[in-house]
């Protein structure tokens, strides 16, 4: 199943058309896309019994975040072994784990605010919580998952770097968190922890891997983060991003306004997001 949330109506795509679910259920389900995640297994259902021939042709424009309000977003850093190469820092012993503060959630195709200079991309994929975690063994992770989706970690780095390392800040600028186009069930995927990822600035691929390379997997993820904080239904996890940042070049490249970010995860699908001048 894939989840989407257009013009802040929860919708189930399929191929290039959606089913509104609050219509399609009688209103007993949506049109609150945020908080379909409790009720997951209803969802599943009735995603199942749909008349898929009343689905509509939709405008990808409109499509908002697929989880617009979580509770709580964890964020993983130096997660893959080259990205901590090129970053010069050691390998973590547990996941390096920040958050991007909810309200920089921004949609699969909205434009983003360049603030400065020295603003980076880094394409992620996003895990999103379905059933509560708490102390949940790896073996059990996958079944506390709703799905996953694709993710930009964009990062101011003068902020992020700064003394006192301010992460969370820096990585949470209006709009830094595009996400989407859409949340796709793990079931949907031929094997959902190996998954090719990358992301293009104007058409240039700079970042390709693939989530097999993820240092903590998405269960080892669930099962350190629950092993601390409960994981509640729609959280999402920013599971951290492969080698090819901006910052780590030499000389190191930045977004600008004008630039046109591309970013794709296998079995998911493509965001797309424009930079922008503040203010603009
Ligand atoms: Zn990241």
């Amino acid at each position: 199943m894939r989840l989407a949330n257009l013009a802040g109506r929860a919708v189930v795509v399929v191929g290039d058309r959606a089913i509104d679910l609050a219509t399609a259920t009688d209103g007993k389900l949506g049109p609150d896309v945020q908080s379909l995640y409790a009720r997951w297994p209803e969802v599943r259902a009735a995603a199942a019994d749909l008349d898929v021939g009343a689905a509509q042709p939709f405008d990808p424009a409109l499509l908002g975040p697929p989880v617009p309000r979580p509770a709580q977003v964890f964020a993983i850093g130096l997660n893959y072994r080259a990205h901590a190469e090129e970053s010069g820092m050691e390998l973590p012993e547990v996941p390096a784990t920040f958050t991007k503060f909810p309200a920089c959630l921004n949609g699969p195709f909205g434009n983003v605010e360049v603030p400065t200079d020295t603003t980076d991309w880094e394409v992620e994929l996003v895990v999103v919580v379905g059933a509560p975690a708490d102390r949940v063994a790896e073996g059990e992770a996958w079944d506390h998952v709703a799905g996953l989706a694709v993710g930009q970690d964009l990062s101011e780095r003068t902020v992020q770097f700064a003394a006192g390392r301010q992460f969370s800040l820096g990585k949470s600028f209006r709009g830094f968190a595009p996400l989407g186009p859409w949340v796709v069930t793990p079931d949907e995927l031929d094997d959902p922890d190996d998954l090719a990822l990358g992301c293009a600035v104007n058409g240039e691929t700079v970042q390709a891997s693939r989530t097999s390379d993820l240092i903590f997997t998405v269960p080892e993820l669930v099962a350190e983060l629950s092993a601390v904080v409960p994981l509640l239904p729609g959280d999402l996890v920013f599971t951290g991003t492969p080698a090819g940042t901006g910052f780590a070049r030499t000389p190191p490249r930045y977004l600008r306004p004008g630039d046109v970010l591309e970013s794709w995860v296998e079995g998911i699908g493509s965001i797309r997001n424009t930079m922008v001048a503040p203010g603009a």
